[in-house]
């Protein structure tokens, strides 16, 4: 066997709504692309433009 494995790095935006406080998550994004930009909750339906980009993930514990 000499098939090695491929990794692609992701960005993945962890989004968390304004209005009902749920997450989800959004792929193939950049920072750049996702700053102000104007996205639906897809849980509660809120529309808000994004404010905080925050560094790293945060513990809920
Ligand atoms: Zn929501």
């Amino acid at each position: 066997m000499t098939e090695k494995h491929t990794a692609y790095i992701e960005t993945l935006a962890h989004m968390n709504c304004g209005n009902c406080d749920s997450y989800w998550g959004l792929s193939d994004l950049s920072t750049e692309t996702l700053e102000g930009r104007v996205l639906y909750c897809p849980h509660c339906g809120h529309e808000a433009s994004v404010e905080d980009i925050v560094d790293g993930i945060e513990s809920d514990q």
